[in-house]
């Protein structure tokens, strides 16, 4: 079976941490490698952004096909839009020239869900849509930062026309059920993984030492795309109410192009008295982040919206125990007084509390990290694979019903592909 992935906005191959590559882009490129373990043959689609190769073989049956939409480098994602038609016809004119079609199209966020809506209309296949993160639920959470209507609007035209949606947690469902009239027969509700191998417990010790952190006091750590909806305000705000002051938070993530925020940040820490306790780290590669989560005692998410939170699960997975918002998918993925605590949504009071509770108490968070790694086994991504390769099985089979409805076949399709790839 084909698959073509899209990734629109942004190439799951980029370094993590900048504004727009986290969470989704480690998605993308996980299942489509777990997908191509499984014998599918994946095509991730992406725009051009630099001076890279049309074509790319990733692994076995995985490769990467950069598109040319708009200028081949970094544009911003609200820029996107205007390169998305060119996209479009890019990607119809590589299926074409390459003379096979796919058997599935799998698109992520709105922007990519929107470009290839049209090219499963004419390749006359099913059209799988994750959104990863949704305008209207953006809005609700209140942040100073609006989503454009436009967006809103497309969104909903994609919910009423997809063959499948998948959310990453039952809140995520029950937001696109309200929000955007979504059928609870079109969705699929699958978390995401966590490479259990990578992000596994390492000494705490050696990872301080790794890290230089022998003389930080307890360590908080903060990891992400920076960006105003993580809400690192939050925590400074929850960390100016501790009585005890000798720690460290470290903030790892953020590129240049979150130095407004960062600025900001680092202000907010001054003036709470704080600006020896936090440390912004930058971007950390992916690879080097168990050392970050094993040296940390505990793992603070303080978003103010996560339709999963992959951060929060790599944390357990190494052992550390997570202080979330009780806000999206980290309901699912913390278990409150288990593996971590979760606060409700806005509240640097309660977070203050907990931290304390968990500073204080190292027996505590040897008990919160050790079933904290226990409860990641259910994120395995070969796990999440098969759940999403049971999605496809299960669409192609209503699609291949309706079709022969239609008359419209597997030959018929590779006649026309060939017809075009000849013009
Ligand atoms: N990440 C990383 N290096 C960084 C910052 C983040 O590798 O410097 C990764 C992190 O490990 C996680 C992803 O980016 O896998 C962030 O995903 P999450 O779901 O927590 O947030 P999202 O980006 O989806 O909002």
């Amino acid at each position: 079976m084909r698959i073509a992935q899209v990734s629109a906005h942004t190439s799951p191959l980029a370094p993590l941490g900048g504004r727009e590559t986290g969470g989704m882009n480690v998605y993308v490129l996980e299942l489509s490698h777990e997908l191509a373990r499984l014998g599918y043959e994946v095509d991730i689609f992406t725009r051009r952004d630099g001076d890279l190769p049309r074509v790319e073989q990733v692994a076995a049956n995985l490769r990467l096909v950069r598109l040319d939409a708009g200028p081949p480098e970094p544009v911003e994602k609200e820029e996107i839009v205007a390169c998305l038609p060119d996209f479009a016809r890019d990607m119809r004119r590589f299926t074409h020239g390459e003379g096979r079609g796919y058997d599935i199209i799998h698109s992520h966020y709105w922007q990519s869900a929107w470009a290839a809506r049209a090219i499963a209309r004419h390749l006359r296949v099913p059209h799988v849509v994750m959104f990863h993160t949704l305008g209207e639920v953006k809005n609700r959470a209140r942040i100073s930062e609006q989503e454009p209507a436009r967006r809103i609007r497309h969104e909903r035209a994609i919910v009423r026309r997809a063959d499948a949606l998948v959310t990453a947690s039952a809140h995520e469902r029950q937001l696109l059920a309200r929000y955007y009239g979504a059928r609870d027969a079109q969705m699929h509700t699958i978390p995401c993984g966590v490479d259990i191998g990578l992000f596994r417990p390492r000494d705490r010790q050696a990872s301080r030492r790794q890290l230089g952190l022998e003389q930080a006091g307890p360590v908080l750590l903060w990891v992400g795309r920076l960006e105003k909806l993580k809400g690192v305000d939050i925590l400074i705000q929850a960390l100016a109410e501790l009585d005890e002051r000798h720690f460290t938070l470290l903030v790892v993530g953020g590129d240049e192009r979150a130095a407004d925020l960062k600025a900001e940040l680092q202000h907010q820490a001054a003036a709470s008295g704080l600006a020896a306790n936090v440390r912004f780290v930058g971007a950390v590669p992916h690879d080097q982040l168990p050392v970050y989560y094993s040296a940390a005692d505990v793992c603070v998410v303080p978003s103010y919206y996560e339709s999963f939170g992959l951060v929060a699960v790599e944390a357990m997975a190494c052992g550390t125990p997570v202080v979330a918002s009780r806000v999206g998918g980290l309901v699912s993925s913390v278990i409150d007084g288990v593996t971590g605590y979760l606060i409700p949504w806005r509240c640097p009071g309660p977070f203050a509390e907990k931290l304390e509770v968990l500073l204080h108490n190292p027996e505590l968070r040897a008990n919160f990290g050790a079933a904290a790694r226990r409860s990641v086994e259910r994120f395995r991504w070969e796990s999440v694979a098969l759940q999403v390769a049971g999605v496809y099985d299960r669409v192609l089979a209503a699609h291949r019903e309706r079709e022969a409805g239609t008359g419209f076949g597997a030959e018929v399709y590779e006649a026309a592909v060939l017809a075009g790839s000849r013009r």
